[in-house]
């Protein structure tokens, strides 16, 4: 699946290192060519019987491998995947009888195992010699990393790198069982899918791992890890009592803690939910220090993590990283069932993979830990990706195939938040009961096999009711939300409806000003709706608007009162935006402290803001609101309304509005953040504390703070003398705020924290913080800074996550890009490169419009997933210019009153 042409040298060698098996004497030229993207579909593998040599310190591996491959018809050439493999001998056993095998060349993809003569339909066993290679500086096939003194190997194979470990059918549809062997040095132990059944010394100071047969699994879920590890148990859970171990760098055990505490807990809770066990023999988290495109990886019974999300010194415990990491830790375990247990069948499907683990995460950690807000954050992870899915350049939640591009960018915020927020939709809708049971259902029809959205639709509606399946599809098939007209009718001058009040509806898809895409979707959506007249009980009803219009009975419309108040997304679990026509807004947000939850308030306020920032309504009007909610005792609340404000003051704002913004942002909530400061007072609960974390690095960062500023400069010295001296909550929010209006002083003694800190967490925190400074020189020596060989790139590359955030920031870093492109994409793994598009993003105007176009032009090809990601960072450069025109005569209107 990559793209070759960014390292032409590696590719070139690669090629060269083909040997060739066997005394055939055939040319090139009359060689088959190879398959492209996916294998033909004439064989499928029976079993694998693996044995691999790996030794940390060495950068390759030897690999021995038996595949039990049924072919459906005669077959002259078998094709496996494979990528960067060096074959030294290949045979093939048919009929009672071995012979040996020429290898034909497949490019970066794929090798041909050409056989003497044609063999007959049937099984045969493959065997294959070979060597590979151990990367490091990519996290992608079988790679090695260094802790302290000692290296580490571990694999990362998900989506298209088995075939950097092993000759395979790379593809999810092929499940069967694969029996692993590990020859690692004496020193050293070794993890993998199934528990080891034997152990023994070998010469040359090494021994030999055997674990035991795997259930049916797909190539990439496969995993293993070989170093001098420390084991933590963490005790047994569940129905059938599962073994879990967290597996850590020598010396780290301390850090596991807070994993070794949770991950019982949630195994037994997703149990609960699917009816049925564990679906494999143990379950070990395995800790790899760096990775770079993922935070956690499912593969059965060997979940891989990230060193920071999963491990903490106690000082580093913040309260978001408890809930982060319960949550992937959920989410992780959800793909040990929907994954892992049934597999889609391919990656047209992830959603079926990612979109559930998401929906099921949540639904988990509500569920387990109901005082974290769990139903608020979907709410804002939902609005978050409406704003993703406006761009006409976003994806389907089912996505067609065509290239190994498309697989590369299938794992976006549509396949996770978008495909979690309609599954929850649906959920609501056909009620919670009937919609596990379709999941059970579907489980137990497609266990230890593959599955499709087809099958996973019908067991839906199969335990619901017809029509389901249709009115899901409008979701996954087509791009785009829902924005849906909402108007209340009750008759005119005291002349009642007959059939009571109602509520005239209307959709079509929410298009930014500016957006060149066209409102001709049509969604099933199912609309619920509440609503109570004068103060009386509310009620609920849900309608399927299946057309561009229609109309349902207001809730409680039987009474024939007009209600006094409608929303029009009961829950806001709908996935569209409601506008309200008439009065009906304002009413609304009069009653929404009484009559509203949380995450309803929440919705409400992001369709406010999202209306606004895509300019169907008055930006200043939106940040006119805000100082009624800016007060607001609820976090979530104050939360939404610092994203109204901030939609309005990042890229769209002129640069002549910069100090009335800062004032405004003063005025409406600075005195909120001078209460709150940046130190924790005894006895606090963890609601304030984690309001602390964005209200006030917020204000002092955007607003005009000159005693803030000063406070987060003395903390952030304080903290680099002493790593104690600021909560680990505020660490990074202090570090950013310093820098925002930070001296070469700061700069200096930021960059010199860098060079001694041995945490990578805390380096992590200072590369990003140097990004967030403002002075254009300190940004460019900022640069150069990370930028030297000396730092380790997965580390440094954080600095634009601040970078981004403002004009100098992007100034600089699009800077930075042209001048030093070629080294900066080569310094990267490989993986992340089809992101770079991104570092040239936010920019609001023209002349950066067309030099990102131009400089991108012939480069974004090149790289995975890039073109797609440059077509969205064109987009929205070209959306945000047509809302600055849009928007800029009432910005300056509202901000001329602070
Ligand atoms: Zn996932």
């Amino acid at each position: 699946m990559r793209d070759w042409r960014v390292f032409p040298i590696r590719a070139i060698v690669a090629a060269c290192l083909v040997l060739i098996a066997g005394g055939g004497a055939a040319s090139a030229a009359e060689d088959p060519a190879p398959p492209t993207l996916r294998l033909p579909g004439d064989a499928a593998p029976t079993g694998y019987r693996v044995a691999l040599t790996i030794d940390p310190d060495q950068k390759t591996f030897r690999g021995a491998v038996d595949i039990g491959v049924r072919l459906t018809r005669p077959t002259a050439v078998l094709w496996l995947h494979a990528t960067d493999l060096t074959f030294e001998n290949a045979t093939v056993r048919s009929g009672g009888k071995s012979d040996a095998v020429r290898i034909v060349p497949g490019g970066a993809d794929f090798a041909g195992f050409a056989f003497d003569r044609e063999l007959p339909a049937g099984e045969i066993e493959l065997h294959v010699d070979y060597t590979g290679a151990i990367d490091e500086t990519s996290t992608q096939g079988v790679f090695r990393q260094k802790d302290g003194d000692a290296w580490y190997v571990y694999t990362q194979l998900e989506t298209t790198d088995a075939r950097r470990a092993f000759p395979c059918f790379d593809e999810p549809v092929y499940k069967t069982p694969w029996e692993l062997t590990l020859t690692i040095p004496a020193g050293t132990s070794a993890v993998s899918n199934t528990p080891v059944v034997s152990e023994s010394l070998a010469k040359g100071g090494r021994k030999v791992v055997r674990f035991g047969k795997t259930e049916p699994l797909p190539a990439y879920l496969i995993a293993f890890g070989v170093g001098p590890f420390d084991y933590v148990d963490a005790g047994r859970a569940g129905m059938k009592k599962t073994p879990i171990r967290i597996v850590v760098p020598k010396g780290k055990a301390s850090r596991a803690r807070y994993a070794a505490e949770t991950s019982g807990p949630i195994l037994a809770k997703l149990e609960d939910y699917f009816g049925m066990p564990f679906p494999f023999a143990k379950l070990d988290q395995l800790v790899i220090p760096q990775t770079v495109t993922f935070s956690a990886m499912e593969n059965a019974g060997l979940v891989t993590w990230s060193e920071s999300v999963l491990l903490a010194q106690p000082k580093d415990e913040s309260i978001q990283w408890k809930r982060l990491q319960a949550s992937i830790n959920a989410h992780e375990l959800a793909h040990q069932w929907f994954g892992d247990y049934v597999t889609l069948a391919w990656w047209d499907d992830v959603w079926l993979n990612e979109s559930f683990a998401t929906w099921l995460a949540d639904r988990t950690i509500a569920e387990w830990q109901p005082s974290w807000g769990t139903a608020v954050e979907r709410i804002v992870d939902r609005s978050n990706v409406m704003g993703d899915d406006t761009l006409v350049s976003a994806r389907k939640i089912r996505q067609e195939i065509k290239s190994a591009d498309d697989i590369a960018n299938a794992f976006d915020s549509i396949s996770y938040q978008k495909g979690g927020a309609v599954i929850s939709m649906f959920e609501a809708w056909i009620g919670p009961a009937k919609f596990q049971a379709g999941v059970r259902r579907y489980m137990k029809a497609y266990a230890y096999g593959t599955g499709t959205s087809k099958e996973f639709l019908s067991a839906i509606e199969a335990e619901s009711r017809p029509g389901v399946a249709a009115a899901f599809s409008t979701f996954l098939d087509q791009p785009g939300v829902p924005l849906l007209d909402v108007t209340l009718q009750c008759g005119a001058g005291g002349a009642k409806l007959s059939g009571g009040p109602r509520l005239a509806l209307a959709q079509k898809r929410f298009l930014p000003v500016g957006s060149e895409g066209s409102s001709t979707e049509t969604w099933q959506i199912p609309v619920c709706a509440r609503a109570a007249s004068g103060g009386g009980e509310a009620s609920r009803a849900c309608e399927l608007l299946k057309e561009t219009s229609g109309t349902m009975a207001a809730p409680g419309a039987a009474s024939g009162a007009c209600p006094s108040w409608v929303l029009a997304n009961d829950g806001e679990v709908g996935y569209y935006r409601a506008v309200y026509r008439g009065d009906s807004l304002e009413k609304l947000l009069a009653v929404a402290d009484n009559e509203l939850t949380v995450p309803e308030r929440v919705g409400l306020l992001r369709d406010i803001d999202a209306l606004a920032a895509g300019g169907a309504t008055s930006m200043g009007q939106a940040l006119a609101l805000a100082p009624r909610f800016a007060n607001d005792p609820n976090r979530y609340i104050v939360q939404a309304t610092i994203r109204i404000a901030t939609d309005a003051g990042e890229n769209v704002l002129p640069d002549a509005l910069r100090p009335a913004y800062a004032r405004y942002v003063s005025k409406t909530f600075g005195p909120r953040a001078r209460a709150l400061g940046f130190s924790g007072k005894p006895g606090e609960d963890e609601d304030t504390r984690l309001l602390r974390a964005s209200l006030v690095p917020y204000v002092t960062k955007d607003g005009d703070e000159p005693e803030l500023q000063a406070e987060a400069k003395r903390l952030a010295l304080a903290w680099l003398a002493d790593r104690s001296a600021v909560a680990a909550e505020l660490v990074g929010g202090v570090l950013e705020s310093a820098a925002r209006h930070g001296d070469r002083a700061l700069f200096d003694k930021y960059k010199e924290g860098i060079k001694t800190s041995k945490e990578r967490r805390d380096r992590i925190r200072l590369f990003r913080a140097l990004g967030a400074f403002d002075d254009p020189a300190i940004l460019d020596d900022a640069f150069a800074f990370v930028m030297s060989p000396e730092f380790d790139s997965r580390e440094a590359g954080n600095i634009i996550y601040a970078s981004l955030d403002t004009p100098e920031g992007r100034a600089a870093t699009w800077k930075y890009l042209q001048a030093n492109y070629d080294s900066t994409v080569a310094r990267m793994p490989r993986e992340v490169t089809g992101f770079v598009p991104y570092y040239a993003s936010g920019f609001c105007d023209e002349k950066h419009r067309e030099e990102v176009a131009e400089f991108f032009a012939g480069r974004a090809e090149k790289l995975p997933g890039g073109q797609r990601n440059l077509a969205k960072v064109l987009e929205s450069m070209d959306l945000c210019i047509a809302l600055r025109g849009k928007q800029e005569g009432s910005l300056k209107e509202e901000l001329a009153r602070y």
